[in-house]
């Protein structure tokens, strides 16, 4: 079987630099190249099976509209992209698969399915609150990963996530609002990523944390979803269909 082709998008950060040594140390992946800013990416997305994209909203979005153009595969990594942004790789998903994922680790993708299962059995006598901290250069709060875990939350409570959260808090809020999911965000430091999901309960708390402390986790999920994706329909695909959860 011939190599997946696989570019990055976002190159000369800190994930992309993660992909550099991940990719060829994978075993039917080909790296052919990478893009930052100001590079345009029609050479890569024509020269590629697929190109994986750790850069920033806007540029995700843009390149979602080249690559659907070129009919390159997407895997994206991209964390905080807006309502607008998210309709733009729909669209794009038409014409290419896309995999996309707030976190690429195996940890978290199985802590995902855990939080849902602990929220449907605990019900509504048990506070949820989300709990995250990551390096002090992260921009989008709370994070990709934590609002995902609020989404599986609610999903175990039947609900939309938007319907239940509190994104933060300020003064005097008055008590806790029943059902609600709250979260709350630390930044500091060279932090990774970390993770807990708090069940507060009368008498008891039960608490659910994932730690990364490598970012190869994210480059090689990163990297077996790229493996993954060549040849399938269009679409919007999650870790959970890369992974068979
Ligand atoms: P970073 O700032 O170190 O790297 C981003 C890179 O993208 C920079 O080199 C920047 O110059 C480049 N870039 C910006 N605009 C570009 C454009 N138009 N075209 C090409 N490149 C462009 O950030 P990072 O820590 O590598 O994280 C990047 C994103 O990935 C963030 O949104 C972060 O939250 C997310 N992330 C996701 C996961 C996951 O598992 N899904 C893991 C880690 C980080």
């Amino acid at each position: 079987m011939s190599a997946v082709k696989i570019g990055i998008a976002g190159v000369g950060g800190r994930m992309g630099r993660m992909l550099v040594s991940v990719i060829p140390a994978t075993e039917s992946a080909e790296l052919v190249g990478g893009i930052d800013r100001d590079d345009d990416p029609v050479a890569l997305l024509t020269n590629c099976d697929v190109v994986i994209d750790f850069t920033a909203p806007a540029a995700t979005a843009a390149l979602a509209v080249r690559a659907a153009t070129a009919g390159t595969a997407l895997v994206i990594g991209t964390t905080g992209l807006s309502e607008a942004e998210l309709a733009t790789l729909e669209e794009a998903s038409r014409q290419i698969p896309i995999v996309i994922a707030a976190n690429f680790s195996l940890g978290v993708n199985l802590l995902l399915g855990l939080v849902e299962q602990v929220a449907r059995t605990l019900g509504p006598d048990f506070d949820i609150e989300v709990l995250e901290m990551h390096h002090r250069l992260k921009r989008d709060a709370p994070s990709g990963t934590a609002l995902s875990l609020g989404h599986a939350a609610a999903a175990g409570r039947g609900q939309p996530l938007d319907s239940l959260w509190v994104k933060s808090r300020d003064g005097d809020t008055g008590p806790r609002t029943d059902g609600t999911i709250g979260f709350a965000t630390l930044r500091g430091g060279d932090v990774i990523g970390e993770h807990s999901v708090i069940f507060a309960g009368p008498g008891e708390r039960l608490e659910l944390s994932h730690k990364a402390s490598d970012r190869t986790i994210f480059a090689r999920g990163a990297v077996r979803a790229a493996l993954w994706v060549k040849g399938r329909v269009p679409g919007i695909y999650g870790m959970k269909d890369v992974l068979g959860l």
